[in-house]
């Protein structure tokens, strides 16, 4: 089965190609074309802005869709940045500048910085929308370690973990994050709609 992937993200484009098994599916991402339409994040929960991508991709495209909207959820400053993670320094940031102004906000607060990364995944193909979610939960540390994967991978520590998400192994990672619980949940749904179709 091909599928779009809803992103131009590469970070999550290695995580995803990974986790759906290449014989079963091929999945093209918005990179693969040269004009693709500019999708808004207008919505205020991460499910509301995965269905606003696949939607908007597959009225475009008219291909079966998988999407994502996924951020980082710390406790102390009332689940900031969620929704806007990347775009948290602004709209032109880059995961540099948010991790900064990550760190700064969190200086007031006392250790540990609890936190959570989400993820809501969808598919849609015009037909039928289905849907998943995952989270892993951890703590923010003070400085960045590890070049593994993207993001806030650098200042997040997993539950049961001492290293970074950037630090542990990219398979490791695409065990336990947040976004291989919502997609490979997801797979298994489409999986069963497509056999059952
Ligand atoms: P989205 O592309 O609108 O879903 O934005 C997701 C943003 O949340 C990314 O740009 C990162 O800043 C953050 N994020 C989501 N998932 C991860 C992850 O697995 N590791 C680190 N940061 C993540």
């Amino acid at each position: 089965m091909q599928l779009i992937f809803a992103s131009t993200n590469r970070g999550k484009l290695k995580e995803i190609e990974k986790l759906f098994d290449y014989y079963e599916f091929r999945i093209l991402s918005l990179a693969d074309f040269d004009n693709y339409p500019e999708i808004v994040e207008s919505g205020t929960t991460f499910f509301e802005n995965a269905k606003l991508k696949a939607e908007k991709t597959f009225n475009h495209f008219r291909i079966p869709v998988i999407a994502d909207d996924s951020g980082l959820c710390v406790e102390q400053l009332n689940g900031a940045p969620g929704v806007i993670s990347a775009r948290y320094a602004g709209e032109k940031s880059n995961d540099k500048k948010n991790i900064e102004r990550l760190l700064s906000e969190l200086k007031k607060f006392e250790t540990p910085h609890k936190a959570s990364f989400f993820c809501s995944a969808v598919f849609y193909d015009g037909q039928i929308l289905l849907s998943a979610e995952g989270e892993v939960k951890g703590k923010i540390i003070e400085e960045e370690k590890g070049s593994n994967g993207f993001g806030y991978d650098p200042v997040f520590i997993p539950d049961g973990f001492t290293q970074t998400m950037a630090e542990i192994s990219p398979e490791i990672k695409n065990k336990i994050s947040h976004r291989a619980k919502a997609f490979n949940d997801l797979k298994s749904l489409i999986i069963n709609y497509w056999r059952n179709k």
